[in-house]
This record gives structure tokens, C-alpha cells and sequence, in this order.
């Protein structure tokens, strides 16, 4: 029997269908960002957004559960375009049981499906299993009729899930064999060897044991199944082609960037693997954009960053000199769009993030790759095969390098990377960062254990202010013994309280925690992972210990100015949305007692105008006094009412909806105002840049506004008062005093010219005849050079015949300008000739063009003498 070469979309609805069929609830994919789990960065299997279905934290929707998930394994980056079976990217179709149906239904299951629905030979499957699970095997040879020599036997590292101490057990994989052509034609090749002859497509996992964390085994009382099957795998085997980058979707993918690139696919292994690596990547980049996350230099961000950078750098190997990432983002839509609509809706958006990457990783290189070859070169000189760490670091921190990238280029100039030494740096980074982190005093980083169990925290504060509650826990440094006494800081844990906790950029409540004279007061509340309240401050007075009855109290008036700033930033986000287009979207938002900062995707600064227009949205859905209600609701209900659930997709969950009339619709956990109208006045501060492709603007609402309106009064009263009149005439009082100030000045200027004037008459009067020119020394008091030149020029225009020092001493300092008429430089005396001769009887120099010339000197006492000895002077140079 052989099977239809299904495409990748028909066989993802022919599993899901056939285990509805199987009484299984069908659940859509997870987003690839983890929800409330801190300890994976990227959704890297079917069952990892279930754990808490399969640790019994939450109640599944159903006992049994079907999905195709996506998921990225960056652990498999190298392996991307070498072997046939791995992605970055995939998809990963699973049965899963929690506490329900167990091995005989899954095995069973799992054999049906793919040699009767898929139709896939089964002379061609093998099943292997962990080495003593005699009941799979039972199964396997009895119950499916799987001949005993097919089946194959592991070990613990391949056939037994495990994870540290909890739910573990074996597992039982089936693997398609593809036939010769793809076996590396070792002896021994066969099912478990590393090579693509033999591929796994499933695997079934039976968490039947729970490990006491010593190696001590009990069979757990509700048994669960998890599988796993890569949809893209099982392509490869029904569509019978090389390599999961040969299944259709994938294909037209790849088709698409050989069009742009030029390159020809099944030429040459390295252009394979590039444009492998680039189909791969973008694939991943698409999907991961619009879950959510952006490119930058940490966590999951990091990881988009690095996948987009290394596809971009193959891009470059293929001979591309420009972004075009960006334009196969369309065609992985076009691919996968049938099963997950979303991508249409945020294509535009996917792409300009991809195109801005691109466009700023071409920057760095160019500013990089310099730097680069610097420190090859400085290698090379020093005969040194192996790159340093410290500059790969260096390429990463300063320069944004992935650090792949570096291994490449340097491993193509045939060294190699010193990655301990990088590894260590990187450590060390991460370790400053840490303890950043513990200083905020996060418990779980410090290693400390309250020693409490997972039950929540009561949050009572979306309608009360105060409340009685009992201490649970008190933890003073270190110490969790169950006191604090007056003086100490420390953290206390209610059962219930009113104070909201720091989450979703809303900053927390402070207050007081009283019982009877103690008092403690809360400077900050941080929520654990358990999801209990943390309550950091300081004992005034009196003590409190575990047990204690108290009296949870926040500060009333600092809420109702968080919730001003709360309210207002939907009202903004609206707004923005209105005015520069559906684009926009939250990036991150802080908000502070009548305060807010909120950063959103757009591509370029907002204008003046469209500041001004976004301001008076805001203000007017104020004045319309929208009533805010909120709702808790499922997801899809939300969807339906048009929350912006974009990028906070928690599927199964109950969401909290802030309805503004029918102004806005959000999803949010936050405290509001129950009316717009009470955020009050509203003012946007500022807009600037934060990361490409990122703005934020600031606001101000209530209190702040009017503080500010206050101050801004305050400076026009005074100003007015100084001016005397009154605010409303300022603008015409200014102008006034500004028109009398411009009079006066004019008037100085010509009464100044008319003095000169005068003064020089006077100067001329006084001029000796040497030979027919007019010769004439003065010092004049209370002048500077400029003064000096207008008299010279002054003194030339009225008599050509004229030869003039002026001089002026300031302190120990004396200026001279000589000035000659025409008449007098064409008898043979210079200006230039003049001011050195004076100058050098003075101890200093100058010297300058025949008409007008300057110079200092230092001697005040041979003033007078210099001067004397200008007659002569004359006397000696005219003809
Ligand atoms: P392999 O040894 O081939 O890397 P694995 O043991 O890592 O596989 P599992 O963790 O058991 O695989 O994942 C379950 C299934 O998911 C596999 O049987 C396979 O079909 C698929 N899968 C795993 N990793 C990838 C990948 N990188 N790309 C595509 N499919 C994958
Ligand atoms: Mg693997």
C-alpha cells in the first residue's frame, strides 16, 4: 500500500480530525511565547505549554486534547540545511491525555493514523522502545500485530522522558525508513542511526512514574500520554522528497527566494544550505513577529535577532547587497495563512519589523565588519590561528555580531573562535544582570523559599482599598523565621489584600499594614511565581509576626492617580491608533501615579500636528465621560469584542476586558477609573525614539496636569506683575517694551556716531603739517579696537591728506591703529609702516594693509614718547 503525497495543510486537518474523532478536544496552537513559565524562552514542543494541565496546577478544558503546535528549537540551528529533518521552525502534532486513556490507546492510535488514515507502508515503520517497557512491546507485537524483529530496544538517553525529579516515563518512537538511497552505507546502519535513512516521525511518551528527584520510582496514580509527531517530517515521507525543505509549503518558500536571490536550488550543498538557512529563518522570524516578539539584544528577542542577522549574512553569501527578507515574509504568509488566519492581519506589521532589522543589521556590518578586519589583521600579524574572545565579545556587545556570525566568517579565513573565553564574558554579563535582578528583591533569586504552597494571593482591590487579613509569611533579609520587629525592612505575605502588585507596567500600591499601634509601611509589592503578594517595606512601629490578624490599608490617593494614568493610557493607545494607523501596537508601558509612558511600534517621529491631534482625542473621549466596566470573560469572547488580544494569547484562560463606552476594548488586569471623565486634564509631554521601530510618548493626567498648569500660571502672573500689567496684555506689553528697547538702542548708536564724529573734529583741529599731509597722534580714553577703526575710517573719509595713530590703553595694554589718507599714501606713507614703527617703541608689534592698521604694545610709560616720534616718521617716509 502507499500513500497520497498530502500537502502540509491537508495533514495537519487530517490528524487534528482524526483524534477529534477520537473523542478529543481540538485546542489551537499556543502562542511560541511562553505563557507564566520563566523557564523556556520559546514553545519547543506540543507539551510544553500543557505542564500545567500535566502537573494538575489547572484544570484542562478536556481530558483529552489535540494541537498541532508550533515551535521553535534553536538547539537544532546548527543542524538547519545539513540534515534533512531539522528546522528552527516547525510544527508538532500531539495527542495528549491527562490522567485519562494510556499506552494501549495511544500506541494503537498512533498506528492508525499513519498506516490507515496517512496510508503510509508499514512494512516501512519500525517502533522503538524503552529497553525493559515489556508492555509496549506486548502491545506493539500482540495488540498491533507489529512482528517482534521490527521492534527495537533503547536506553535511558533516548527512550526515557525525564526532567529532573516529577512525572516521567518511557517512550516508544516510530521511524519511517526512506530507503537506501538516503543512508550514509555504514555497516550497521539501521533504525537509531544519526543519519536521514531512518527518520523519527513520532513520538509517544508515557509519564507513568514520578521520580522522588533520588532515583526512586512509583507508578503515578493518573498516567498521562504526550506525543509528539512533526507535521513537516511526516510530509517529507508521504510526499516522498529529500528534506523538510522539500515538502510543498516550504518549497514554494524557498522557490520564492531563489527568485529574488538568483541562486539555483540542487546545484551546489553550500548555496543549498544558504538558501535552506534563509527559508528556514524567515519561516521562524514570520511566526515569532507575530506572536509578539520584537528583535533585540536579549532572551527571546535575542533569538529573533540572531535568526534574521544569520539569514541576512546568507542572503549576503548568495550575492544579495540589499534587504529582501522582508518581501518572503508575504509568501510564508500566502502558505500558512489557511490554517492561521492572524498572519494576514499582521502582515504589514511583520514585514516593516523584518525590513527595519535588516536595514539596521546592513548598518552594523558596514560599521562592524571593519572593525572586524582590524582585528583579523592584528591576528594574522601575530601569527595567531585562533580569534579571541575578548573581540568576539566585543563584535557582539558593541556591534551587535550574533556571535554565530563571527564563527562563520572567522572559521572562512580558516581559524577558529576562542568560544570558552566568549562563553565567559557572556556568563559574567548575564551574572551583572542577576544581580541587578536580585536587587530588586526577587525571593526566587535569592534562593529564598517562603515555604508556602501555590495558592494565590486573594486580590481584593479592584473594589476595596482596606481589608483584614492573616500574615502568612514574614521574611526579614534572609530570615523567614515569622517575625519583623520596628526598624527592620522586610516583606510580609497576607492571604488577601487590597494592594495591587507591580505587573502589566502599572506600577504598585503603597500603604500601610497596621495592627493595632505596629505599623508597617509598603513601599513596593512584587507577585511571586506562585502567585503570592509580597509586601516589601519598613516596621515603624511595634511588630508583626505569622498568623497576626491585620489591617491592609493602600494609599488612596496615590491609587486614583495610578488609575488616572491607567485609564488614559487606553484612551492614548486608541488615539494612536486612530491617528497613525492600525500598525501601532503596545511595546511596553509604564504607569506611575498621574504619570505614563507608553512605547508602540511606528516607524517614524510624530509630528507636531499629529501630537496636537492625538492630545485632543484623548481630551475629548475625557469630556464624553465614558463608563469604564470591566469583564471576565474567555478569550474568544473577548476576540469577539475586538480586545486587542494581539499579542497576549492565552487560550482556555479567562481574560479580565476594560470596556471605555464603546470608545476602547482592551485586555487588561490593571486598576481604572470608572468614568473617563475623572483622569481629568491630559497633556502629552514628550515623543522621542526608543528603538528602531519604536517610539514613546509621555503624558501627564490629573494632579500632574494641574501642578504643571499651576506652575506654568504662577510664571505668567509673575511675569505680568514684573511688566506691569495684566497676563491677558502680556503678549502686547512685551512687544511694546521690545519696539521701545529697539528705539533706544537706535538712538544710542547714532548719539555714539555723533560724539566720534565730534571727538574727531576736535582731533583734526589739533593735526600738525609735516610737508603738506595732515599728521595727528591722540590717545583716546575709554575706547576698544572697534571704536578706534570708526574714528580711523571717520578721520580718512574727511581728509585724504591725513596720517592718524590713535591709540588706547586698557590696563597694561595698549591698541593702536594708524589710518592714511589717499593723498598721504601716494606721498609714500603707509598705515602698515606707521602702527610698527609705534608698536615696536612700545615693546610689541602690529602691522597691517597702507590705508588702516593695527597693532598692540606692552610699555604704557613709552606711550607718549612713541607718539612724539611720529612727526619725524612722517617727515622721513614722504616724497
Ligand atoms: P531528533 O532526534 O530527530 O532531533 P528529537 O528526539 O529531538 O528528534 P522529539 O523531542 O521527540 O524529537 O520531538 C518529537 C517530534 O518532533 C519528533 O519525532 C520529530 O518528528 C519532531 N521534531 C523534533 N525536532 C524537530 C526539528 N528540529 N524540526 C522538525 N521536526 C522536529
Ligand atoms: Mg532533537
Amino acid at each position: 500500500m502507499s500513500t497520497k503525497p498530502y500537502g502540509v495543510n491537508e495533514l495537519r486537518e487530517m490528524f487534528l480530525s482524526f483524534f477529534e474523532s477520537k473523542g478529543h478536544l481540538r485546542l489551537p496552537s499556543f502562542s511560541l511565547v511562553p505563557q507564566n513559565d520563566a523557564s523556556l524562552l520559546l514553545i519547543n514542543s506540543g507539551m510544553a505549554p500543557m505542564k500545567p494541565y500535566f502537573k494538575g496546577e489547572v484544570e484542562p478544558p478536556r481530558h483529552r486534547v489535540c494541537t498541532c503546535q508550533k515551535c521553535i528549537r534553536t538547539g537544532d540551528i546548527e543542524n538547519i540545511g545539513k540534515t534533512a529533518r531539522h528546522g528552527t521552525y516547525f510544527e508538532m502534532l500531539g495527542n495528549f491525555s491527562f490522567g485519562d486513556y494510556f499506552k494501549h490507546e495511544a500506541i494503537a492510535w498512533s498506528w492508525e493514523f499513519l498506516t490507515k488514515v496517512v496510508g503510509l507502508d508499514k512494512d516501512r515503520l519500525y517502533p522503538s522502545i524503552y529497553e525493559n517497557d515489556d508492555e509496549a512491546f506486548d502491545i506493539w507485537t500482540k495488540e498491533v500485530g507489529v512482528p517482534a524483529d521490527r521492534i527495537f530496544r533503547f536506553g535511558k538517553e533516548d527512550n526515557f522522558w525525564e526532567h529532573g525529579s516529577g512525572p516521567c516515563g518511557p517512550c516508544s518512537e516510530i521511524y519511517y525508513d526512506r530507503g537506501e538511497k538516503y543512508g550514509c552505507g555504514k555497516p550497521g546502519c539501521t533504525v537509531g542511526c544519526e543519519c536521514d535513512r531512518y527518520m523519527e516521525v513520532w513520538n509517544n511518551v508515557f509519564s507513568q512514574f514520578d521520580n522522588d528527584g533520588n532515583g526512586n520510582y512509583t507508578e503515578l496514580a493518573h498516567k498521562n500520554i504526550d506525543t509528539g509527531m512533526g507535521l513537516e517530517r511526516l510530509a517529507v515521507v508521504c510526499q516522498d522528497v529529500d528534506s523538510l525543505f522539500d515538502v510543498d509549503t516550504v518549497m514554494n518558500i524557498t522557490n520564492h527566494v531563489t527568485r529574488i536571490t538568483g541562486a539555483s536550488y540542487g546545484q551546489s550543498t553550500k548555496t543549498d544550505v544558504s538558501l535552506r538557512v534563509i527559508t528556514d529563518h524567515i519561516r521562524a522570524s514570520t511566526f515569532m513577529i507575530a506572536d509578539g516578539v520584537l528583535p533585540s539584544n536579549e532572551g527571546r528577542g535575542y533569538v529573533l535577532r540572531r535568526l534574521l542577522r544569520r539569514a541576512a549574512r546568507h542572503g549576503k553569501l548568495l550575492g544579495m547587497d540589499r534587504p529582501f527578507l522582508f518581501e518572503v515574509v508575504e509568501t510564508v504568509i500566502q502558505e500558512n495563512e489557511s490554517h492561521y488566519t492572524y498572519l494576514r492581519e499582521r502582515a504589514s506589521y511583520i514585514t516593516k519589523v523584518v525590513k527595519v532589522e535588516e536595514e539596521n543589521f546592513a548598518r552594523t556590518i558596514d560599521g562592524g565588519m571593519k572593525i572586524f578586519g582590524d582585528m583579523l589583521a592584528e591576528h594574522k600579524a601575530k601569527n595567531e590561528t585562533q580569534f579571541s574572545g575578548a573581540d568576539a565579545f566585543k563584535l557582539y556587545d558593541t556591534y551587535g555580531f550574533p556571535i554565530d556570525l563571527t564563527i562563520e566568517m572567522v572559521e572562512d579565513e580558516g581559524m577558529t573562535l576562542d568560544q570558552a573565553a566568549f562563553t565567559k564574558l557572556m556568563e559574567e554579563q548575564k551574572v551583572r544582570a542577576r544581580e541587578a535582578r536580585k536587587a530588586l528583591g526577587d525571593l526566587a533569586w535569592a534562593g529564598i523559599d517562603l515555604g508556602l504552597d501555590n495558592t494565590p494571593t486573594t486580590f481584593v482591590g479592584y473594589d476595596q482599598t482596606t481589608c483584614d487579613a492573616k500574615v502568612l509569611a514574614v521574611c526579614v533579609g534572609e530570615d523567614v523565621s515569622g517575625t519583623i520587629a520596628g526598624g527592620e525592612d522586610g516583606i510580609l505575605v497576607l492571604d488577601r489584600t487590597p494592594f495591587y502588585a507591580e505587573m502589566g507596567g502599572q506600577m504598585a500600591d503603597h500603604g500601610v499594614i497596621l495592627m493595632g499601634d505596629s505599623r508597617f509601611e509598603v513601599k513596593d509589592v512584587q507577585k511571586d511565581k506562585g502567585g503570592k503578594y509580597l509586601h516589601h517595606g519598613t516596621m515603624i512601629r511595634g511588630s508583626i509576626k505569622v498568623d497576626d490578624v491585620v489591617c491592609a490599608a493602600i494609599d488612596v490617593e496615590r491609587r486614583k492617580a495610578i488609575m488616572r494614568a491607567h485609564s488614559a493610557t487606553h484612551l492614548l493607545q486608541k488615539a494612536l491608533q486612530s491617528v497613525l494607523g492600525d500598525h501601532v501596537h503596545q511595546a511596553g508601558s509604564l504607569v506611575e501615579p498621574d504619570r505614563l509612558r507608553f512605547d508602540f511600534t511606528h516607524y517614524s517621529a510624530v509630528t507636531a500636528e499629529e501630537m496636537a491631534k492625538i492630545n485632543a482625542i484623548v481630551q475629548n473621549a475625557v469630556l464624553e465621560g465614558y463608563d469604564v466596566v470591566t469583564r471576565e470573560m474567555s478569550i474568544d469572547e473577548a476576540k469577539k469584542m475586538g480586545a486587542m488580544a494581539l499579542f497576549s494569547e492565552k487560550y482556555g484562560d479567562t481574560v479580565r476586558v476594560v470596556n471605555m463606552g464603546d470608545y476602547s476594548v482592551e485586555l487588561c488586569g490593571g486598576t481604572h477609573v470608572d468614568n473617563t471623565a475623572k483622569v481629568g486634564p491630559f497633556e502629552l509631554t514628550s515623543e522621542g525614539s526608543v528603538a528602531s521601530g519604536v517610539r514613546r510618548i509621555e503624558a501627564i493626567t490629573g494632579k500632574e496636569c494641574l501642578k504643571k498648569m499651576e506652575r506654568n500660571q504662577e510664571c505668567l502672573f509673575q511675569a505680568a506683575s514684573m511688566l506691569k500689567t495684566k497676563p491677558a496684555d502680556l503678549s502686547d506689553r512685551i512687544q511694546a517694551q521690545l519696539d521701545e528697547l529697539r528705539e533706544l538702542r537706535h538712538a544710542i548708536e547714532s548719539y555714539k556716531a555723533k560724539e566720534a564724529a565730534g571727538e574727531v573734529d576736535r582731533f583734526l583741529f589739533g593735526a600738525h603739517n609735516v610737508s603738506g599731509l595732515k599728521v595727528m597722534t591722540v590717545t583716546v580714553p575709554n575706547a576698544d579696537a572697534n571704536k578706534l577703526r570708526q574714528m580711523g575710517d571717520m578721520l580718512r573719509d574727511k581728509d585724504p591728506s591725513i596720517a592718524a595713530v590713535l591709540a588706547t590703553v586698557n590696563g597694561e595694554k595698549i591698541t593702536f591703529l594708524a589710518v592714511c589718507g589717499k593723498e598721504a599714501i601716494a606721498r609714500g606713507v603707509k598705515a602698515g609702516e606707521l602702527v610698527k614703527q609705534v608698536c615696536t617703541c612700545c615693546g610689541g608689534s602690529g602691522g597691517g594693509k597702507p590705508d588702516s592698521a593695527m597693532g598692540g604694545g606692552k610699555d604704557v610709560l613709552k606711550l607718549d614718547d612713541a607718539l612724539a616720534k611720529v612727526d619725524d616718521f612722517v617727515a622721513g617716509k614722504v616724497k
